[in-house]
Protein backbone atom coordinates (compact mmCIF):
# COMPACT_ATOMS: atom_id res chain seq x y z
CA UNK A 1 0.00 0.00 0.00
CA UNK A 2 2.82 2.67 0.65
CA UNK A 3 4.87 1.57 -1.96
CA UNK A 4 6.05 5.30 -3.18
CA UNK A 5 8.21 7.40 -1.40
CA UNK A 6 5.22 10.26 -1.72
CA UNK A 7 3.21 7.84 0.56
CA UNK A 8 5.76 6.80 2.83
CA UNK A 9 6.69 10.56 3.58
CA UNK A 10 3.17 12.05 3.47
CA UNK A 11 2.46 9.22 6.56
CA UNK A 12 5.60 10.32 8.14
CA UNK A 13 5.28 13.86 8.03
CA UNK A 14 1.88 13.42 8.76
CA UNK A 15 2.72 11.55 12.26
CA UNK A 16 4.92 13.91 12.91
CA UNK A 17 2.63 16.47 12.81
CA UNK A 18 -0.22 15.21 14.85
CA UNK A 19 1.98 14.36 17.17
CA UNK A 20 3.90 17.63 17.53
CA UNK A 21 -0.08 19.12 17.27
CA UNK A 22 -0.96 16.79 20.15
CA UNK A 23 2.46 17.93 22.51
CA UNK A 24 1.71 21.07 21.99
CA UNK A 25 -2.28 21.31 22.91
CA UNK A 26 -1.20 19.33 26.19
CA UNK A 27 1.15 21.59 26.71
CA UNK A 28 -1.16 24.76 26.45
CA UNK A 29 -3.74 22.55 28.00
CA UNK A 30 -1.85 21.86 31.38
CA UNK A 31 -0.72 25.41 31.94
CA UNK A 32 -3.88 26.79 31.31
CA UNK A 33 -5.81 24.23 33.66
CA UNK A 34 -2.94 25.21 36.21
CA UNK A 35 -3.63 28.80 35.79
CA UNK A 36 -7.67 28.84 36.12
CA UNK A 37 -6.99 26.58 39.48
CA UNK A 38 -4.70 29.23 40.52
CA UNK A 39 -6.75 31.80 39.78
CA UNK A 40 -9.56 29.84 41.98
CA UNK A 41 -7.70 29.87 44.86
CA UNK A 42 -6.30 33.00 45.02
CA UNK A 43 -9.97 34.41 44.80
CA UNK A 44 -10.71 31.76 47.45
CA UNK A 45 -7.81 33.16 50.05
CA UNK A 46 -8.69 36.62 49.66
CA UNK A 47 -11.93 35.86 50.63
CA UNK A 48 -10.65 33.88 53.26
CA UNK A 49 -9.05 36.96 54.45
CA UNK A 50 -11.84 39.41 54.29
CA UNK A 51 -14.13 37.19 55.97
CA UNK A 52 -11.28 36.32 59.26
CA UNK A 53 -11.21 40.32 59.45
CA UNK A 54 -14.73 40.80 59.44
CA UNK A 55 -15.01 37.73 61.98
CA UNK A 56 -12.83 39.49 64.21
CA UNK A 57 -13.94 42.83 64.41
CA UNK A 58 -18.24 42.00 64.00
CA UNK A 59 -18.28 38.79 65.30
CA UNK A 60 -20.30 35.57 64.07
CA UNK A 61 -23.11 37.81 63.58
CA UNK A 62 -21.14 40.45 61.20
CA UNK A 63 -19.89 37.31 59.26
CA UNK A 64 -24.04 36.01 58.98
CA UNK A 65 -24.83 39.09 57.07
CA UNK A 66 -21.32 39.66 55.29
CA UNK A 67 -21.84 35.59 54.17
CA UNK A 68 -25.59 36.29 53.07
CA UNK A 69 -24.52 39.39 50.93
CA UNK A 70 -21.96 38.17 49.51
CA UNK A 71 -23.64 34.70 48.40
CA UNK A 72 -26.65 36.45 47.39
CA UNK A 73 -24.09 38.70 44.98
CA UNK A 74 -22.50 35.86 43.61
CA UNK A 75 -25.43 33.48 43.39
CA UNK A 76 -26.67 30.74 46.20
CA UNK A 77 -25.77 27.78 43.94
CA UNK A 78 -22.59 28.89 43.10
CA UNK A 79 -21.20 29.89 46.76
CA UNK A 80 -21.19 28.77 49.59
CA UNK A 81 -19.73 29.78 53.01
CA UNK A 82 -19.82 29.15 56.82
CA UNK A 83 -18.24 28.93 59.85
CA UNK A 84 -18.11 26.39 62.19
CA UNK A 85 -17.01 27.04 65.80
CA UNK A 86 -14.18 24.81 68.05
CA UNK A 87 -17.14 22.92 69.52
CA UNK A 88 -18.31 21.99 66.32
CA UNK A 89 -21.25 24.04 66.33
CA UNK A 90 -22.31 26.18 62.93
CA UNK A 91 -21.88 29.86 63.96
CA UNK A 92 -22.61 31.03 60.76
CA UNK A 93 -23.35 29.62 56.89
CA UNK A 94 -24.80 30.95 53.78
CA UNK A 95 -27.89 29.76 52.00
CA UNK A 96 -27.48 26.13 52.15
CA UNK A 97 -30.35 24.49 50.30
CA UNK A 98 -27.89 24.01 47.04
CA UNK A 99 -24.94 22.69 49.17
CA UNK A 100 -26.56 19.63 51.52
CA UNK A 101 -24.22 17.14 49.84
CA UNK A 102 -21.36 19.09 50.64
CA UNK A 103 -22.33 20.02 54.22
CA UNK A 104 -22.77 16.25 54.37
CA UNK A 105 -19.53 15.35 53.72
CA UNK A 106 -18.36 17.83 55.61
CA UNK A 107 -19.08 16.77 59.38
CA UNK A 108 -16.36 13.82 58.77
CA UNK A 109 -13.74 16.02 57.69
CA UNK A 110 -11.00 17.25 59.87
CA UNK A 111 -9.67 20.31 59.21
CA UNK A 112 -5.52 21.38 59.81
CA UNK A 113 -4.43 25.10 59.64
CA UNK A 114 -5.43 25.73 55.95
CA UNK A 115 -6.47 23.56 53.02
CA UNK A 116 -7.88 23.62 49.12
CA UNK A 117 -9.04 20.96 47.40
CA UNK A 118 -11.81 20.21 44.45
CA UNK A 119 -14.61 18.38 45.51
CA UNK A 120 -17.26 16.18 43.31
CA UNK A 121 -19.95 16.01 44.75
CA UNK A 122 -23.30 13.95 44.06
CA UNK A 123 -25.89 16.21 42.21
CA UNK A 124 -23.58 18.63 41.33
CA UNK A 125 -22.68 18.12 37.17
CA UNK A 126 -19.43 20.00 37.66
CA UNK A 127 -16.74 20.03 40.65
CA UNK A 128 -15.75 22.59 43.26
CA UNK A 129 -13.17 24.20 45.06
CA UNK A 130 -13.43 23.86 48.71
CA UNK A 131 -11.09 26.00 50.79
CA UNK A 132 -10.95 25.12 54.79
CA UNK A 133 -8.94 27.39 57.24
CA UNK A 134 -8.84 27.18 61.21
CA UNK A 135 -8.89 31.09 62.58
CA UNK A 136 -7.05 31.71 65.64
CA UNK A 137 -9.78 30.89 68.48
CA UNK A 138 -10.19 27.20 66.89
CA UNK A 139 -13.15 27.89 64.65
CA UNK A 140 -12.80 26.70 60.99
CA UNK A 141 -13.99 28.86 58.02
CA UNK A 142 -15.19 27.02 54.64
CA UNK A 143 -15.54 28.52 51.63
CA UNK A 144 -16.77 26.66 48.87
CA UNK A 145 -16.94 27.88 44.85
CA UNK A 146 -18.37 26.05 41.50
CA UNK A 147 -15.31 25.55 39.19
CA UNK A 148 -18.12 25.59 36.67
CA UNK A 149 -16.85 27.98 34.26
CA UNK A 150 -13.18 26.70 34.66
CA UNK A 151 -14.21 23.23 33.60
CA UNK A 152 -16.69 25.09 30.74
CA UNK A 153 -13.40 27.03 29.48
CA UNK A 154 -11.17 23.95 29.33
CA UNK A 155 -14.28 21.81 27.44
CA UNK A 156 -14.48 24.17 25.00
CA UNK A 157 -10.81 24.39 24.78
CA UNK A 158 -10.73 20.59 23.80
CA UNK A 159 -13.40 20.83 21.51
CA UNK A 160 -11.89 23.39 19.47
CA UNK A 161 -8.57 21.58 19.55
CA UNK A 162 -10.09 18.48 18.26
CA UNK A 163 -11.81 20.15 15.52
CA UNK A 164 -9.00 22.26 14.45
CA UNK A 165 -6.44 19.33 15.03
CA UNK A 166 -8.72 17.13 12.28
CA UNK A 167 -8.18 20.20 9.86
CA UNK A 168 -5.13 20.77 10.41
CA UNK A 169 -3.85 17.11 9.69
CA UNK A 170 -5.76 16.93 6.64
CA UNK A 171 -4.35 19.87 5.90
CA UNK A 172 -1.15 18.87 6.73
CA UNK A 173 -1.32 15.63 5.25
CA UNK A 174 -2.35 16.92 1.98
CA UNK A 175 -0.03 19.76 1.61
CA UNK A 176 2.69 16.80 2.58
CA UNK A 177 1.52 14.54 -0.26
CA UNK A 178 1.30 17.56 -2.72
CA UNK A 179 4.83 19.06 -1.80
CA UNK A 180 6.72 15.00 -1.96
CA UNK A 181 4.81 14.50 -5.55
CA UNK A 182 6.73 17.47 -6.20
CA UNK A 183 10.02 16.88 -5.11
CA UNK A 184 10.01 13.50 -6.56
CA UNK A 185 8.37 14.58 -9.84
CA UNK A 186 12.03 15.42 -11.30
CA UNK A 187 12.71 11.89 -10.10
CA UNK A 188 9.86 10.43 -12.23
CA UNK A 189 11.32 12.25 -15.06
CA UNK A 190 14.93 11.07 -14.82
CA UNK A 191 13.08 7.41 -14.53
CA UNK A 192 11.48 8.13 -17.26
CA UNK A 193 14.19 9.69 -19.31
CA UNK A 194 16.41 6.29 -18.17
CA UNK A 195 13.36 3.90 -19.80
CA UNK A 196 13.79 5.83 -22.88
CA UNK A 197 17.65 5.36 -23.11
CA UNK A 198 17.09 1.55 -22.27
CA UNK A 199 14.53 1.61 -24.93
CA UNK A 200 17.61 2.36 -27.41
CA UNK A 201 16.97 6.31 -28.16
CA UNK A 202 19.90 7.15 -27.21
CA UNK A 203 19.71 10.36 -28.41
CA UNK A 204 17.06 11.50 -27.01
CA UNK A 205 18.24 14.84 -24.58
CA UNK A 206 16.44 14.26 -20.57
CA UNK A 207 14.04 17.16 -20.15
CA UNK A 208 15.55 19.89 -18.88
CA UNK A 209 14.11 20.52 -15.72
CA UNK A 210 12.94 23.89 -13.76
CA UNK A 211 13.87 24.09 -9.85
CA UNK A 212 13.89 19.92 -9.43
CA UNK A 213 16.76 20.86 -6.74
CA UNK A 214 20.34 19.79 -6.57
CA UNK A 215 20.05 16.32 -5.98
CA UNK A 216 17.96 15.74 -8.75
CA UNK A 217 19.69 18.07 -11.45
CA UNK A 218 22.86 16.03 -9.79
CA UNK A 219 20.95 12.72 -10.94
CA UNK A 220 20.32 14.03 -14.11
CA UNK A 221 23.66 15.06 -14.62
CA UNK A 222 25.29 11.55 -13.98
CA UNK A 223 22.56 10.49 -16.53
CA UNK A 224 22.86 12.66 -19.50
CA UNK A 225 26.95 11.79 -18.95
CA UNK A 226 26.26 8.10 -18.79
CA UNK A 227 23.95 8.34 -21.89
CA UNK A 228 26.71 10.50 -23.85
CA UNK A 229 29.51 8.13 -22.83
CA UNK A 230 27.24 5.17 -23.60
CA UNK A 231 26.43 6.70 -27.41
CA UNK A 232 30.24 7.63 -27.56
CA UNK A 233 31.07 3.77 -26.60
CA UNK A 234 28.47 2.50 -29.05
CA UNK A 235 29.45 4.96 -32.07
CA UNK A 236 33.12 3.65 -31.13
CA UNK A 237 32.32 -0.13 -31.40
CA UNK A 238 30.17 0.80 -34.76
CA UNK A 239 33.66 2.11 -36.01
CA UNK A 240 35.64 -0.04 -35.02
CA UNK A 241 33.49 -2.71 -35.97
CA UNK A 242 33.38 -1.31 -39.74
CA UNK A 243 37.16 -0.86 -39.86
CA UNK A 244 37.62 -4.44 -38.73
CA UNK A 245 35.33 -5.24 -41.36
CA UNK A 246 36.86 -3.13 -44.06
CA UNK A 247 40.35 -4.24 -42.98
CA UNK A 248 39.61 -8.03 -43.13
CA UNK A 249 37.94 -8.04 -46.35
CA UNK A 250 40.24 -6.14 -48.36
CA UNK A 251 43.21 -8.98 -47.66
CA UNK A 252 39.72 -11.54 -48.08
CA UNK A 253 39.10 -10.08 -51.69
CA UNK A 254 42.62 -10.06 -52.23
CA UNK A 255 43.23 -14.08 -51.75
CA UNK A 256 39.67 -14.79 -53.22
CA UNK A 257 40.89 -12.70 -56.46
CA UNK A 258 44.18 -14.42 -56.48
CA UNK A 259 42.71 -17.98 -56.42
CA UNK A 260 40.12 -16.36 -59.10
CA UNK A 261 43.42 -15.69 -61.47
CA UNK A 262 45.18 -18.97 -61.16
CA UNK A 263 42.17 -20.84 -61.71
CA UNK A 264 41.12 -18.72 -64.95
CA UNK A 265 44.92 -18.94 -65.74
CA UNK A 266 47.32 -21.78 -67.36
CA UNK A 267 46.71 -24.91 -65.06
CA UNK A 268 50.62 -25.24 -64.67
CA UNK A 269 52.25 -26.05 -60.78
CA UNK A 270 54.31 -23.04 -60.87
CA UNK A 271 51.26 -20.77 -60.82
CA UNK A 272 49.44 -22.75 -58.17
CA UNK A 273 52.66 -22.92 -56.06
CA UNK A 274 53.15 -18.92 -56.16
CA UNK A 275 49.42 -18.53 -55.22
CA UNK A 276 49.76 -20.64 -52.02
CA UNK A 277 52.89 -18.58 -51.17
CA UNK A 278 51.02 -15.22 -51.38
CA UNK A 279 47.75 -16.36 -49.59
CA UNK A 280 50.37 -17.66 -46.64
CA UNK A 281 51.61 -13.90 -46.42
CA UNK A 282 48.02 -12.70 -46.65
CA UNK A 283 46.76 -15.31 -44.18
CA UNK A 284 49.66 -14.37 -41.94
CA UNK A 285 48.93 -10.53 -42.14
CA UNK A 286 45.39 -11.53 -41.65
CA UNK A 287 46.56 -13.91 -38.59
CA UNK A 288 48.51 -10.98 -37.42
CA UNK A 289 45.99 -8.14 -37.37
CA UNK A 290 42.91 -10.43 -35.75
CA UNK A 291 45.60 -10.69 -33.33
CA UNK A 292 46.74 -7.31 -32.67
CA UNK A 293 42.44 -6.35 -32.64
CA UNK A 294 42.19 -8.86 -29.78
CA UNK A 295 45.25 -7.71 -28.21
CA UNK A 296 44.33 -4.59 -27.91
CA UNK A 297 40.99 -5.36 -26.15
CA UNK A 298 42.43 -7.61 -23.69
CA UNK A 299 45.04 -4.77 -22.73
CA UNK A 300 42.19 -2.24 -22.68
CA UNK A 301 39.70 -4.36 -20.70
CA UNK A 302 42.65 -5.09 -18.27
CA UNK A 303 41.90 -8.97 -18.79
CA UNK A 304 45.39 -9.49 -19.75
CA UNK A 305 47.42 -9.80 -16.33
CA UNK A 306 50.77 -7.85 -17.21
CA UNK A 307 53.40 -9.88 -16.75
CA UNK A 308 55.41 -7.98 -13.69
CA UNK A 309 59.57 -8.19 -15.02
CA UNK A 310 62.08 -6.02 -14.88
CA UNK A 311 63.60 -4.33 -18.17
CA UNK A 312 66.26 -2.97 -19.06
CA UNK A 313 64.94 -0.15 -21.20
CA UNK A 314 68.11 0.60 -22.68
CA UNK A 315 68.95 -2.93 -23.57
CA UNK A 316 65.04 -3.32 -25.56
CA UNK A 317 66.22 0.02 -27.73
CA UNK A 318 69.64 -1.13 -28.41
CA UNK A 319 68.91 -4.53 -29.80
CA UNK A 320 65.63 -2.80 -31.43
CA UNK A 321 68.11 -0.45 -33.42
CA UNK A 322 70.18 -3.15 -34.47
CA UNK A 323 67.30 -4.90 -35.57
CA UNK A 324 66.29 -2.07 -37.50
CA UNK A 325 69.61 -0.87 -39.06
CA UNK A 326 69.24 -3.30 -42.16
CA UNK A 327 66.15 -1.91 -43.19
CA UNK A 328 66.93 1.81 -42.63
CA UNK A 329 69.93 1.31 -44.91
CA UNK A 330 67.66 -0.40 -47.21
CA UNK A 331 65.82 2.94 -47.73
CA UNK A 332 68.38 4.83 -47.78
CA UNK A 333 67.92 6.63 -44.19
CA UNK A 334 70.26 7.22 -41.32
CA UNK A 335 69.30 5.76 -38.24
CA UNK A 336 71.18 6.95 -34.98
CA UNK A 337 70.95 5.96 -31.59
CA UNK A 338 72.08 6.97 -28.32
CA UNK A 339 71.47 4.79 -25.77
CA UNK A 340 73.46 5.00 -22.10
CA UNK A 341 75.98 2.08 -21.47
CA UNK A 342 74.25 1.38 -17.97
CA UNK A 343 70.72 -0.43 -17.70
CA UNK A 344 68.06 1.86 -17.12
CA UNK A 345 65.10 -0.40 -14.90
CA UNK A 346 61.47 -0.28 -15.35
CA UNK A 347 59.04 -3.29 -14.56
CA UNK A 348 56.66 -4.60 -16.64
CA UNK A 349 56.54 -6.76 -20.00
CA UNK A 350 59.81 -7.21 -22.42
CA UNK A 351 57.84 -8.14 -25.12
CA UNK A 352 54.99 -5.16 -24.84
CA UNK A 353 57.96 -2.77 -24.85
CA UNK A 354 60.11 -4.21 -27.83
CA UNK A 355 56.47 -3.87 -29.12
CA UNK A 356 56.66 -0.39 -28.09
CA UNK A 357 59.66 0.62 -29.70
CA UNK A 358 59.33 -1.70 -33.03
CA UNK A 359 56.09 0.07 -33.91
CA UNK A 360 57.81 3.82 -33.28
CA UNK A 361 60.95 2.80 -35.31
CA UNK A 362 59.31 0.99 -37.79
CA UNK A 363 56.78 4.04 -38.54
CA UNK A 364 59.89 6.25 -38.43
CA UNK A 365 61.17 4.40 -41.30
CA UNK A 366 57.96 3.71 -42.92
CA UNK A 367 56.90 7.77 -43.44
CA UNK A 368 60.56 8.92 -43.96
CA UNK A 369 61.53 9.44 -47.22
CA UNK A 370 65.05 8.28 -48.92
CA UNK A 371 67.40 10.64 -47.49
CA UNK A 372 66.19 11.38 -43.95
CA UNK A 373 67.14 10.62 -40.47
CA UNK A 374 66.06 8.38 -37.35
CA UNK A 375 67.23 9.49 -33.96
CA UNK A 376 66.69 7.23 -31.03
CA UNK A 377 67.52 8.59 -27.50
CA UNK A 378 66.96 6.79 -24.19
CA UNK A 379 67.46 8.95 -20.95
CA UNK A 380 66.32 8.91 -17.57
CA UNK A 381 65.74 10.96 -14.39
CA UNK A 382 65.25 9.70 -10.81
CA UNK A 383 61.81 7.99 -11.39
CA UNK A 384 61.52 8.18 -15.17
CA UNK A 385 62.66 6.35 -18.21
CA UNK A 386 62.35 8.19 -21.09
CA UNK A 387 62.62 7.19 -25.05
CA UNK A 388 62.95 9.68 -28.24
CA UNK A 389 61.90 8.47 -31.34
CA UNK A 390 62.25 11.47 -33.92
CA UNK A 391 62.30 11.59 -37.51
CA UNK A 392 62.73 13.99 -40.63
CA UNK A 393 59.92 12.44 -42.51
CA UNK A 394 56.61 13.32 -43.46
CA UNK A 395 55.19 14.86 -40.55
CA UNK A 396 51.78 14.61 -39.32
CA UNK A 397 49.41 17.34 -39.43
CA UNK A 398 47.12 19.08 -36.57
CA UNK A 399 44.56 17.37 -37.51
CA UNK A 400 46.10 14.20 -38.14
CA UNK A 401 47.64 14.18 -34.56
CA UNK A 402 44.61 13.98 -32.42
CA UNK A 403 43.72 10.80 -33.76
CA UNK A 404 47.26 8.89 -34.76
CA UNK A 405 46.61 6.71 -31.33
CA UNK A 406 42.97 6.23 -32.31
CA UNK A 407 42.64 2.50 -33.49
CA UNK A 408 42.57 1.77 -37.75
CA UNK A 409 43.44 5.47 -37.67
CA UNK A 410 45.79 5.82 -40.71
CA UNK A 411 47.04 9.28 -41.95
CA UNK A 412 45.97 10.51 -45.81
CA UNK A 413 49.66 10.41 -47.14
CA UNK A 414 49.95 6.45 -45.77
CA UNK A 415 47.29 5.01 -47.83
CA UNK A 416 49.84 4.17 -50.05
CA UNK A 417 52.03 2.48 -47.37
CA UNK A 418 50.96 -0.93 -45.93
CA UNK A 419 49.64 -0.80 -42.04
CA UNK A 420 46.59 -1.29 -40.57
CA UNK A 421 45.93 1.92 -38.01
CA UNK A 422 46.74 -0.52 -35.06
CA UNK A 423 50.37 0.31 -34.32
CA UNK A 424 50.46 3.67 -32.36
CA UNK A 425 46.69 2.22 -30.71
CA UNK A 426 48.93 -0.74 -29.21
CA UNK A 427 51.62 0.91 -28.45
CA UNK A 428 49.73 3.33 -26.40
CA UNK A 429 47.62 0.91 -24.55
CA UNK A 430 50.91 -1.26 -23.49
CA UNK A 431 52.51 2.08 -22.41
CA UNK A 432 49.05 2.86 -20.01
CA UNK A 433 49.30 -0.14 -19.12
CA UNK A 434 52.78 0.40 -17.80
CA UNK A 435 51.29 3.44 -15.95
CA UNK A 436 53.33 5.38 -18.98
CA UNK A 437 52.33 8.40 -21.33
CA UNK A 438 52.87 8.50 -24.64
CA UNK A 439 53.37 11.42 -26.58
CA UNK A 440 53.82 13.65 -30.35
CA UNK A 441 54.98 16.61 -31.79
CA UNK A 442 55.04 16.60 -35.18
CA UNK A 443 55.51 19.58 -38.29
CA UNK A 444 54.02 18.52 -41.63
CA UNK A 445 57.22 18.03 -44.20
CA UNK A 446 59.46 18.58 -40.97
CA UNK A 447 59.13 15.22 -38.90
CA UNK A 448 57.61 13.82 -35.82
CA UNK A 449 58.96 13.27 -32.55
CA UNK A 450 57.47 10.52 -30.32
CA UNK A 451 58.01 10.55 -26.88
CA UNK A 452 57.42 7.75 -24.53
CA UNK A 453 57.97 8.36 -20.62
CA UNK A 454 57.58 4.91 -17.69
CA UNK A 455 58.43 5.07 -14.03
CA UNK A 456 61.93 4.10 -13.50
CA UNK A 457 62.72 1.45 -10.53
CA UNK A 458 65.71 1.03 -8.94
CA UNK A 459 67.99 -1.33 -10.17
CA UNK A 460 67.41 -4.95 -7.91
CA UNK A 461 69.68 -6.07 -5.84
CA UNK A 462 72.55 -8.64 -7.22
P1 LIG B 1 49.94 2.44 -39.53
O1 LIG B 1 51.35 2.86 -39.47
O2 LIG B 1 49.78 0.98 -39.65
O3 LIG B 1 49.14 3.19 -40.50
P2 LIG B 1 49.84 3.43 -36.80
O4 LIG B 1 48.84 3.27 -35.76
O5 LIG B 1 51.24 2.95 -36.51
O6 LIG B 1 49.28 2.76 -38.11
O7 LIG B 1 49.92 4.96 -37.19
C1 LIG B 1 48.72 5.66 -37.43
C2 LIG B 1 48.98 6.81 -38.39
O8 LIG B 1 49.80 7.79 -37.77
C3 LIG B 1 49.71 6.44 -39.64
O9 LIG B 1 48.81 5.99 -40.63
C4 LIG B 1 50.38 7.73 -40.02
O10 LIG B 1 49.50 8.55 -40.77
C5 LIG B 1 50.67 8.40 -38.73
N1 LIG B 1 52.06 8.22 -38.28
C6 LIG B 1 52.50 7.36 -37.33
N2 LIG B 1 53.83 7.50 -37.15
C7 LIG B 1 54.24 8.48 -37.99
C8 LIG B 1 55.50 9.12 -38.26
N3 LIG B 1 56.63 8.73 -37.63
N4 LIG B 1 55.53 10.09 -39.18
C9 LIG B 1 54.40 10.47 -39.83
N5 LIG B 1 53.19 9.93 -39.62
C10 LIG B 1 53.10 8.96 -38.70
Amino acid sequence: MLRTVSQRLTLWYSLLFAILALAAFLFVYVQLAAGLDRQTDERLQAKAREFARTYRTRGAQGLKIEFATEANGAGKRRVFFRLVGPDGGLRAASDERAWKNLVASLAQHPVRNMQIETRHIPGRESAVRLLSKRLNDGSVLQIATTIEENQDLLEDYRETFSTAFFILLACGGLGAYFISRRAMAGVRQVTAAAASIAAGHLDQPLPPGNHRGAEIEDLAAAFATMQRRIAALIAELTTVIDNVAHDLRMPITRIRGMAETTLSGENNLAAFRDMAVAVIEESDRLVAMVNTILELAQIDAGTLPLPDEVVDLAQVVREAAELFLPAGEDRGIDLQWQVPTEPLFIRGDVRGMQRVVANLLDNAVKYTPAGGRVDLQVSASADEVTLMVSDSGVGIDEDAMRHVFDRFYRGDASRSTPGSGLGLSLARAIVTAHHGRITVTSQPNMGSRFLVALPRITPPAG
